[in-house]
């Protein structure tokens, strides 16, 4: 069997981590048997139509690497399906549904409507309604087909219903909740395919492009699980072969209910403002609700690709964690080489201001130094926007903090200014060694030397040369400022503890 799917969003909303796991399993599905992967936009819901969501819906898609197979001009560069353009084609399968008599026209005004809800629905909860009684009354229904016609010929406003076969039950088969039975009654009755404005509803257009794009396999959230046993009657009713349907567990946060904005970011448009690497992120939503080989955790988008089967999909609940996420950011940060991670974490250098005014660019030698930076902070990075703060100290002079901060446990200021003196002999040598094992040695060597606790050593010079007594190593820093700037440093804030000891 050819496998074909489709994400099929609809633009009503910035695109979610509900939604990217469903696009990526789609994705790693077709990839995985070789088929095709289509992205079909369902904007018919004129009312709820935004354009910006269909920016947004490109720029993930960009953001993620991913890219659809085909659209209506086919081809790897082509626009994908949008079924706004399709419209013509719905109505002439509405109305071949008309023909053979599986749908009929309805001419009730939206306000006889609105009424017929509310009493049937006022009757349904006082328990004396059964469920097929909610909702819209059927009086079309009875209508003569040629009188129909003839009003809508006339031009009447009106609808096209599905006539659902009362008193018979729908089975179909979904690949991971198993049989699936519901009664005819129990369905939506008779749900409006095409509106009076002559767009298709969100299902005909759904079926109907399920069909035509030969889509073997309909993997998509458990939400939509109670439009499937309608779907199917419409297959049915066009004497269609219905897709496999294998509906996607839920993505709960930890207190078991619907991922939601109380658990944390949900758009994928914030996970990128957070400084979330997408192969990270794709890499933890491919395993929601998916296991692949015991205990492993890692795992390149191709290798997905190749592993990804529908067997490996739990039933259960997918619970998104936002620590273990955290993690393996921290994970592909790692593994990026200084190149890579610097043009990722270049774009907020730039906004936070490091290489001079917000927004202005590096100059070559800020852009070389911004890339030798990175391995001083690749181990303490979990997210990119972190990076600019992390090594500020290297482009600007640092602020000096108050004196106390240089003073290693138990010593005082004079002490302070003893061991920074010493500090600022070893500075030159330091700046210029070859390495940090060379480096390491050297004042290893010294502190035996002056019989001085290494730690006590390096805590006023770390503070003198990057302003703080926690920051990325100060060997490599060193090395990176070089020894002029270096021992600039130290005298500054020599000085300043000078002032100190002398007002005091
Ligand atoms: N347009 C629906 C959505 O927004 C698609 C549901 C389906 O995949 O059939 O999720």
């Amino acid at each position: 069997m050819k496998i074909r799917d489709r994400y099929a969003p609809s633009p009503t909303g910035l695109q979610h981590v509900g939604g990217l796991r469903t696009a990526l399993f789609n994705y790693l599905f077709a990839r995985s048997r070789g088929g095709v992967f289509i992205l079909r936009l369902e904007d018919t819901d004129r009312s709820r139509f935004d354009e910006s969501y269909v920016q947004n819906l490109y720029d993930t898609f960009d953001w993620l690497g991913f890219r659809w197979d085909e659209g209506p001009d086919s081809g790897g560069e082509a626009a994908p399906y949008v079924q706004s353009e399709r419209t013509a084609l719905y109505r002439k399968y509405a109305d071949e549904l008309v023909k053979s008599g599986r749908a009929y026209y309805c001419f009730c005004s939206a306000e006889r409507l609105e009424k017929v809800r509310l009493e049937r629905e006022a009757a349904h909860s006082s328990g004396t309604g059964a469920s097929r009684e909610a909702g819209y009354d059927r009086r079309c229904r009875e209508i003569p087909a040629d009188e129909a016609a003839r009003r809508a010929a006339a031009g009447e406003a009106h609808t096209i219903r599905l006539k659902i076969p009362l008193d018979e039950t729908t089975c179909f088969h979904d690949y991971l909740l198993g049989d699936i039975e519901w009664k005819n009654g129990d369905v939506n009755p008779d749900p409006v395919l095409l509106k009076s404005d002559g767009f298709p509803t969100y299902h005909l257009a759904n079926v109907v492009d399920d069909h035509l794009m030969e889509i073997s396999h309909v993997l998509r959230a458990q939400e939509w699980l109670a439009s499937t046993p309608l779907h199917v009657i419409m297959y049915q009713s066009f004497g269609w072969a219905p897709p496999v349907f294998c509906h996607l567990p839920m993505v709960m946060g930890q207190d078991g209910k619907k991922l939601s904005k109380r658990h944390g970011a949900t758009s994928i448009d914030e996970f990128r403002r957070q400084g979330y690497l997408p192969e990270a992120l794709l890499n933890y939503v491919a395993l929601l609700g998916a296991s692949y080989e015991e205990g492993r955790e890692i795992y390149t988008l191709r290798e997905l690709e190749e592993r990804f089967s529908l067997d490996k999909l739990n039933k259960a609940p997918a619970i998104f964690d936002y620590k273990k996420l955290e993690w393996y950011n921290g994970q592909y940060i790692r593994m990026k080489s200084d190149e890579e991670l610097a043009a990722r974490c270049l774009p907020w250098a730039v906004s936070a201001g490091l290489f001079g005014g917000i927004g202005a660019e590096p100059g070559a030698a800020q852009r070389c130094l911004f890339t030798a930076a990175m391995p001083l902070i690749r181990e303490r990075l979990t997210f990119l926007h972190e990076a600019p703060e992390k090594i500020s100290y290297l482009f600007r002079e640092p602020e000096l903090p108050a004196p106390e901060e240089f003073f290693p446990k138990k010593a005082d200021q004079v002490r302070t200014v003893e061991l920074l003196r010493l500090g600022r002999e070893l500075t030159r040598p330091l700046s210029e060694a070859a390495d940090d094992e060379t480096a390491e040695a050297f004042i290893k060597a010294a502190a035996e030397q002056h019989a001085v606790k290494l730690g006590d050593l390096m805590m006023p010079l770390r503070v003198a040369i990057t302003g703080s007594r926690v920051s990325p190593p100060l060997f490599g820093s060193l090395r990176l400022l070089g020894a002029e700037r270096g021992l600039a440093r130290v005298d500054r804030a020599l000085e300043l503890l000078a002032r100190q000891e002398n007002a005091g």
